[in-house]
C-alpha cells in the first residue's frame, strides 16, 4: 500500500563531536521517505524554497520516491535547522529553526497522494497535519510524529492531530510531557484513550470500534523503543553499533522502517501483534544504519540485503531461550 507523507524538507546545519556539516540534506520527511522507500512506493508532500537543489531532489528520486508533491515555492527560502550534539549523543540542542517556506504552507495533495493507504504525518506543525489528515479521510493506517516545541505551542491541535491517528511514534520523553504522566506506561495508556470527536477517521478499525490511536511507539534513542498497544507491550533495544557519528533524523528513519515494513504487508495482512513486532525490528535496523554517517549519507547507499543481515542480528542479539 503506497504511503503518503507530510513534514519538512530542510537542509540541515548539524555539529556533532566526530565531525560537520553546515548545509546538508534533512528534514523529517526525507529521512522517513528514504527509510520507507526500501519497503513501499513513497509520495512526499512538503514545500521547498528556489534554494533547494536538484540534486537533493535527485536524491529522493534515485530511490524512486515520488517528489511530484514537493512544491517549490517562489522566493521562498527552503526550511532549515541548526543542531549539536555533545558526547551524550541522546542529548541535543537546536541552535537555530527557520521555517522559511512553512510559514503560509497550505497543503494541496494530487490525487496520487490523496489515494495512498497509508499515511505518515511527520513531524511539523500540527494544524497542517489535521490538513493532510482531511485529504486522506479513507486512509487505513496513518501514524504521527511530533517534538516538544509544538506540544510546547500548540498542543490543543497537536492532541486533536493524534485523535485521528492509529499510531502515535514519539520520544518517551515527549509522551511524558505530552500527558503530564511521569510513567511511561501511564502515559501511553492516556494517548491509546483519546478517541476522535466522531468517527471522522477511518484507519485499520473495524466497525463498532471507539477509533483513536491504537499503537504507540516511544522512541528512546540509544536505548532502543518500546511498543505498546491496548493489549500488550514490547520493547526492542537499539542495534549495538561502536561508532555512532550523527543522531540526526534516527527518529524519522526508524519511523519510515516502521510504517514502511506495515504498509508492505497491510494488503495481505492484518495489523497484528507480530507485524508490529516484526515493524519494530525493522524501523530498529534502518534508524541504526541512518546514525552510522552524516545526514542521509548511509541510507542512500543501503542495500535490501544490509537490512535483512541487521534485522537477523537483531533476532539473535534478542533471543532467550529461558
Ligand atoms: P530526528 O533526529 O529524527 O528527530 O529528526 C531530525 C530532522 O527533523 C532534521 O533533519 C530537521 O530538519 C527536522 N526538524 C528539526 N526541527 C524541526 C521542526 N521544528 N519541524 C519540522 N522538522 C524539524
Amino acid at each position: 500500500m503506497p504511503i503518503t507523507v507530510v513534514g519538512s524538507i530542510a537542509y540541515d546545519a548539524v555539529k556533532t563531536p566526530f565531525g560537520e556539516r553546515e548545509r546538508m540534506l534533512g528534514g523529517a520527511a526525507v529521512h522517513f521517505a528514504l527509510a520507507a522507500s526500501f519497503f513501499e512506493q513513497v509520495r512526499v508532500v512538503g514545500p521547498v524554497g528556489d534554494d533547494f537543489g536538484e540534486p537533493e531532489l535527485q536524491v529522493l528520486r534515485d530511490r524512486e520516491i515520488d517528489v511530484s508533491d514537493v512544491e517549490r515555492v517562489a522566493g521562498g527560502k527552503t526550511f532549515f535547522w541548526r543542531g549539536e550534539y555533545g558526547w551524550d549523543l541522546n542529548s541535543r540542542e537546536t541552535l537555530d529553526t527557520k521555517l522559511g517556506v512553512f510559514e503560509g504552507f497550505a497543503p494541496k495533495l494530487s490525487p496520487a497522494s490523496r489515494s495512498s493507504e497509508v499515511l505518515f504525518l511527520a513531524n511539523i506543525q500540527p494544524d497542517l497535519q489535521r490538513e493532510v489528515r482531511a485529504q486522506l479521510p479513507d486512509a487505513r493506517f496513518v501514524a504521527l510524529d511530533s517534538m516538544n516545541l509544538w506540544i510546547d505551542i500548540a498542543r490543543e491541535s497537536l492532541v486533536e492531530a493524534i485523535k485521528l491517528c492509529d499510531c502515535v511514534i514519539l520520544n518517551d520523553a515527549e509522551l511524558r510531557q505530552l500527558t503530564g504522566q511521569p510513567n511511561l506506561l501511564s502515559a501511553a495508556r492516556d494517548v491509546l484513550s483519546w478517541a476522535p470527536p466522531s468517527s471522522e477517521a477511518g484507519g485499520v478499525r473495524g466497525g463498532g470500534e471507539v477509533g483513536g490511536p491504537q499503537v504507540i511507539v516511544a522512541k528512546q534513542g540509544e536505548y532502543g523503543a518500546a511498543l505498546i498497544t491496548r493489549e500488550s507491550f514490547f520493547a526492542l533495544p537499539a542495534f549495538p553499533l561502536e561508532s555512532v557519528v550523527d543522531p540526526t533524523g534516527a527518529g524519522d528513519s526508524f519511523a519510515g522502517g516502521f510504517v514502511g515494513y506495515i504498509a508492505a504487508r497491510l494488503g495481505s495482512e492484518q495489523l497484528s501483534d507480530e507485524l508490529l513486532r516484526a515493524a519494530m525490528a525493522h524501523g530498529t535496523a534502518l534508524a541504526s544504519f541512518n546514525v552510522e554517517e552524516f545526514g542521509t549519507e548511509r541510507v542512500v547507499r543501503l542495500t535490501d540485503e544490509e537490512i535483512a543481515a541487521r534485522v537477523q542480528e537483531l533476532r539473535e542479539i534478542t533471543r532467550l531461550s529461558c
